[in-house]
């Protein structure tokens, strides 16, 4: 089996009180290949080092989750899945609307958090590089280099 995409040197932040729910997923996103720092509150979420994504519980004992998922958004545009027992429709909307990526609802399957965990870095890091063609506009980033009908334009 390939996998499509290497995380090997990604870093979550798993923001979790529950210590044995924190420990399976760390485990599980260990072995997945990332690097995981835990925070059990949200003093500890908000003072840990800057990381690639962050899994956001929402019930934690000194704040609530979206108060933390606020004050991360206003400072970084690091990726945040909320994971929680809160289901309703309400509570997902206030999730998502608190600067949330993504909101997975307790209990799920490890193979669909990953595939979320992938989906938002994809989002949140795109490759700098690459040919982008807009229209008759071609942009070489690899290159520096810009064309427009295929002849090079001077920057
Ligand atoms: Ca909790």
């Amino acid at each position: 089996m390939t996998r499509c995409t290497t995380m090997v040197s990604m870093r979550i932040l798993l923001v979790e009180d529950d210590h044995r729910f924190a420990r399976a997923l760390g485990a599980a996103l260990l072995r997945a290949g990332y690097a995981v720092d835990h925070a059990p509150t949200a003093q500890a979420a908000l003072a840990a080092p800057a990381a690639d994504l962050v899994l956001l519980d929402l019930g934690l004992p000194d704040a609530d989750g979206t108060e933390v998922c606020r004050q991360l958004r206003e400072r970084s545009d690091v990726g945040i899945i909320v994971l929680t027992a809160r289901g309703e429709e309400h509570e997902r909307v206030t999730g998502l609307r608190c600067g949330a990526d993504d909101y997975v609802v307790k209990p799920f399957g490890f193979p669909e958090l990953q595939a979320r965990i992938e989906a938002v870095l994809r989002r949140a890091r795109p490759r700098p590089g690459g040919v982008h063609v807009v229209g008759r506009l071609r942009i070489d980033l690899d290159q520096y280099r810009a064309y427009v009908d295929g002849e090079p334009v001077t920057l």
